[in-house]
């Protein structure tokens, strides 16, 4: 092995001579098998001790301030390769290139970059850059800037390692990076066990919600790799599918692979070890008490569910002082009613089916000793982390619509009550959008007049269609001006239809807050003779 001192002595030379080459390890989209880019990796040729890995001299450049001249080395050979990939029309996939810490600090760094990019005709699209978290501890104003730079210039920044710091979800929230590569060694416990599964079910999810693309790297076997799929995760790198290659080799599997199928598939069933779920130290539960919403872990087998795991949202999302014991104790099916039973149950299933999210919403009727007994509406969405022979294992989220639920409920009574009113009064009424001039009917419109749920350019086609008659069109047109120009209420009668019916035509205007007529609301009633 080569030692720190003579890495030092020997690789300013190498660098200039070209013994520093880029690898390329690709990365697919494993939806569709897709080949979507690759990450470069440098390797050392020496003539003196061969192939010499990065573990055994970037440390040392780093400590030495040489590193950001081979990143940026490695930098100019992504983008010779992406030129090159242009010429001999390969498909142009995005390269990502490592930056490390020292970069960061290092002076004008990012525009030396940018030049090389411009020098070879290359889009930013094609160049992303990953940063690991690690480098977050070095100064958080730094790399904050730092990506703003890369931001401005169109770059994709991702956050390389995620997971392996415990400042990782903090860094999220402070430095706006673009992708997460999640790297599984960082994952406690292996995926074949349920904790490790459930950690990185909720990071792929949380990722998700900040709309945050992720790419797990350093997937090794089919079983990780089908879970990450049942999860929701995209994207992967990995032994699996490829270690990192020479440019020719990945050429050629630009070529060959077409950017085609390539990713085994195989059925995924992990095993449940549900005592792994406890551990106050985990990363899974920092993420499933502080950066999920109401969510629960539920265990469920020959249709009944134990719920293993709630957290604090969940209570909170209930509101019936409950505690986490309580909760748990507590039967979800018990509190639903056959129908809704089934409607849950039903749910499970098809989440079980497709390995997808699927969604549900269920009346349930819960009891407490402070609150007593109260009807809730929750909509749960379920998604399967966890199959074995004897059960299954869902990650439940849910959310309180009982309130949204009653207020559409009393909307449509309303409704109902001022249509049966409207009927009985002969009443026919409609919305006009005065800046628009989109006209809403009421339903007696559509029914007894023929209008459709919307007429635009109003009134012109209602003269068309023959419901005002044609000697009171410029009379009526005039009526809208004044309505348009903001006139708070006008009012005439006017014979409407072939059959010349007398009717009283109103309008009052609604007017937004700096006094802008937006809104009139038009009714026409039977003039009587008395
Ligand atoms: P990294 O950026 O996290 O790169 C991923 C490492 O995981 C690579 O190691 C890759 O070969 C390895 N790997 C990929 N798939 C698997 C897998 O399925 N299982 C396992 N066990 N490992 C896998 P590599 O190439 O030895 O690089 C090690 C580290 O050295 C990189 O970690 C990166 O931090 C650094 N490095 C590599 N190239 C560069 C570079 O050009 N510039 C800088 N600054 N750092 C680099
Ligand atoms: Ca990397
Ligand atoms: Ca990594």
């Amino acid at each position: 092995m080569i030692s720190a001192s003579e890495v030092l002595a020997l690789a300013p030379a190498a660098i200039e001579n070209g013994e520093f080459v880029a690898y390329f390890q690709p990365q697919y989209n494993h939806s569709n098998g897709m080949i979507v880019g690759a990450e470069a990796l440098v390797r050392w040729i020496s003539p003196k001790y061969g192939m010499i890995s990065p573990a055994d001299f970037i440390p040392v450049l780093e400590e030495n301030n040489l590193i950001p001249k081979l990143d940026t080395c490695v930098f100019e050979q992504a983008c010779k390769f992406l030129a090159h990939s242009k010429e001999c029309n390969l498909p142009l996939l995005r390269i990502s290139v490592n930056i490390s810490r020292n970069d960061i600090c290092c002076e004008g760094f990012v525009e030396g970059l940018d030049a090389i990019r411009k020098k070879y005709g290359v889009d930013t699209k094609h160049i992303h850059v990953e940063i690991t978290e690690t480098a977050a501890a070095v100064g958080e104003k730094e790399i904050i800037d730092t990506v703003k730079k890369f931001h401005s210039l169109g770059y994709i920044v991702e956050m390389d390692d995620f997971g392996s710091g415990y400042s990782s979800l903090n860094v999220l929230k402070d430095i706006e990076f673009d992708v997460l590569k999640l790297d599984l060694k960082f994952i406690s416990g292996s995926i074949g066990n349920a904790r490790g599964g459930t950690i990185l079910s909720s990071i792929v999810r949380m990722a998700k919600w900040l709309k945050l693309p992720v790419i797990a790297e350093g997937v090794e076997t089919v079983e990780q790799a089908d879970f990450l799929k049942s999860v929701g995760c995209d994207y992967v790198q990995g032994y699996l599918y490829s270690k990192p290659i020479p440019q020719a080799d990945y050429e050629a599997l630009l070529n060959k692979s077409n950017v085609g199928a390539v990713v085994p598939q195989v059925d995924f069933y992990a095993t449940i070890k549900s005592g792994k779920f406890w551990n106050p130290d985990s990363l899974e539960t920092l993420i499933f008490s502080n950066f999920v919403g109401a969510a629960a872990i539920f265990d469920v087998h020959d249709n009944k569910v134990e719920v293993l795991r709630v957290n604090q949202k969940y209570l909170r999302e209930f509101g019936m002082n409950l505690t986490e014991k309580e909760t748990i104790a507590l039967d979800p099916l018990s509190t639903m009613n056959e129908e809704n039973q089934k409607i849950f149950l039903d749910m499970l299933n098809r989440a079980a089916e497709t390995r997808d999210e699927e969604e549900c919403e269920t009346w349930r009727c819960i009891h407490s000793g402070c609150c007593g007994t109260e009807n809730f509406c929750i909509r749960s969405s379920a998604r399967l982390i966890g199959e074995s022979a004897a059960s299954r294992l869902f990650y439940i989220m849910v959310r309180n619509i009982t309130k949204e639920k009653l207020v559409l409920e009393s909307m449509q009574t309303t409704e109902r009550r001022f249509k049966a009113a409207s009927e009985q009064a002969n009443i026919y009424f409609w919305e006009y959008d005065i800046l628009t001039k989109e006209m809403r009917p009421c339903f007696r419109c559509q029914r007894d007049l023929g209008a459709p749920p919307l007429v635009r350019n109003y009134p012109e086609p209602f003269f068309e269609n023959g419901i005002f008659p044609p000697d009171y069109a410029d009379m009526y047109r005039e009526m809208m001006r004044k309505v348009d120009s903001g006139i708070g209420s006008i009012e005439a009668v006017i014979p409407l239809t072939a059959n010349r019916i007398p009717f009283h035509v109103r309008y009052t205007t609604e007017f937004d807050e700096v006094g802008r007529p937006i809104k009139a609301y038009g009714s026409a009633t039977l003039v009587v003779d008395k």
